[in-house]
């Protein structure tokens, strides 16, 4: 099932778009929960964790060095951040295509609240 994720991809609705390439989309997300938050996701629809497989291994790394990207672009490379992907109810996870948070410019505290 498509999500509002499917829809930025497609610029069927606005979003502040920070990168882009073949396999992965970046932008802002909508309701930051620090300085620097935004979501990376794969253009290709994945739902969960659960539902990648060996096929989704180079999209998946792409992820990480698209990360490791933003992170020094957006000079929290040094000072630190945080990836998170959500899976789930009880990771709470709420649009279900998968996607990695990027989430620094402040300390963020303890791992889980
Ligand atoms: P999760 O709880 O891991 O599924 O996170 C979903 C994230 O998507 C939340 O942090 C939302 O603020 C964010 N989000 C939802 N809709 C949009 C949107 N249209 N543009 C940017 N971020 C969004």
């Amino acid at each position: 099932m498509s999500t509002i994720f499917s829809k930025i991809i497609a610029r069927e609705i606005p979003a502040d778009i920070v990168y882009e390439d073949d396999l992965v989309l970046a932008f802002k997300d909508i309701a930051p929960q620090a300085p620097v938050h935004i979501l990376i996701i794969p253009k290709q629809e994945i739902a969960t964790a659960n539902d990648v497989t060996e096929a989704d291994e180079l999209t998946l790394g792409r992820m990480m060095t698209v990360a490791a990207k933003i992170a020094k672009d957006n000079n929290i490379d040094e000072s630190g951040y945080r990836l998170i992907i959500n899976c789930n109810e009880d990771g709470g996870q709420e649009v279900f295509h998968l996607h990695m948070h990027i989430i620094g410019g402040r300390k963020l505290g303890a791992m889980l609240p």
